[in-house]
């Protein structure tokens, strides 16, 4: 990673000296431990593995995991450690690893996956916005791909990310993931495939639905598609009068019918008791 180039943000950091744009060197996890809050067929009967990575290159300022977005938490591990903390949660039950925000360290995750390939499936469970090649060093080991899909309009990326290509990278990052092949077992645990995950905004139904058209005519019908209602107010958000507060039924229900209407099939939507702090991790380290 000297030089680096791993995002779109290209920033060009010496990572063995400085951190870059991302906010970290190589490898920092704040908490790892058996996750209750995914889709079903991700947490299912145990929960998920859930590896949360500090730094992030795309800093979204309503971030509903601020503090590691930012990089003020976490402990730094090598590949080798990852490799143990992969064991101990397939030790523990995990139903699958589950890498949180991993596309600032991809290197490194690969080199603990060579180190140690868990038994059960892996999980790249990201903001979408990323680089192609990039993903290509690390899809031999994935199994499940849990992108966000979080911004359609340029002019909305850029209020509350600062960058306006995040569509267009995002979408065919997308795309590349949504190849992935579609096995889900008869009970209901998957262990292939691509699930896109779009959080709806406050004032934000319309781009939301600019979203959920693009998904339909776009992707496979193999991909699942998860509405996500559970936005609360974290993060920088006070700066933004719109993101004060949580959305609202109408607004979700703007967003629920255009699912409906243009028939997206496989679709897992959440309760409005998800808008939540409560279901945020409390970070370890
Ligand atoms: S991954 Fe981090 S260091 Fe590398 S280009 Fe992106 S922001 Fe810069």
């Amino acid at each position: 990673m000297e030089k680096c180039t791993l995002c779109p943000l290209s920033c060009g950091a010496d990572r063995d000296r400085q951190s870059g744009l991302c906010g970290v060197r190589s490898l920092n996890v704040a908490k790892y431990y058996l996750h209750p809050y995914e889709e079903p067929c991700i947490s299912f009967k145990n929960g998920s593995g859930a590896v949360f990575f500090t730094g992030c290159n795309l800093r979204c300022v309503f971030c509903q995991n601020y503090d590691l977005s930012r990089a003020k938490r976490g402990k730094d591990v090598s590949p080798a450690e990852l490799a143990d903390i992969f064991r101990a949660l397939e030790e523990q039950g995990a139903e699958n690893i589950n890498l949180v925000t991993p596309a600032h360290v991809v290197p490194p995750i690969v080199r603990a996956l060579e180190i140690y390939r868990p038994k059960i499936p892996v999980v790249y469970n990201s903001h979408g916005y990323e680089k192609i090649e990039t993903l290509r060093l690390i899809d031999p080991y994935i199994d499940i791909y849990l992108p966000d899909l979080k911004f359609y309009s340029p002019a909305l990326s850029r209020r509350y990310t600062g960058r306006e290509d995040y569509f267009e990278y995002a979408s065919r990052a997308v795309q590349f993931m949504a190849q992935k092949p579609l096995n889900m077992r008869e009970d209901g645990k998957m262990l292939s495939g691509c699930i896109v995950r779009h959080l709806i905004l406050p004032l934000g139904a319309r781009d939301s639905m600019h979203i959920v058209r693009w998904v339909r005519e776009t992707l496979p019908e193999s991909v699942y598609f998860s509405l996500m209602r559970q936005y609360v107010p974290f993060g920088e958000a006070e700066k933004f009068p719109e993101l004060k507060r949580k959305i609202t039924p109408r607004e979700y229900r703007e967003v629920l019918d255009c699912v409906l209407d243009c028939g997206l099939k496989n679709v897992f939507l959440q309760d409005a008791e998800s808008a939540d702090t409560q279901f945020i991790p409390k970070w370890d380290y």
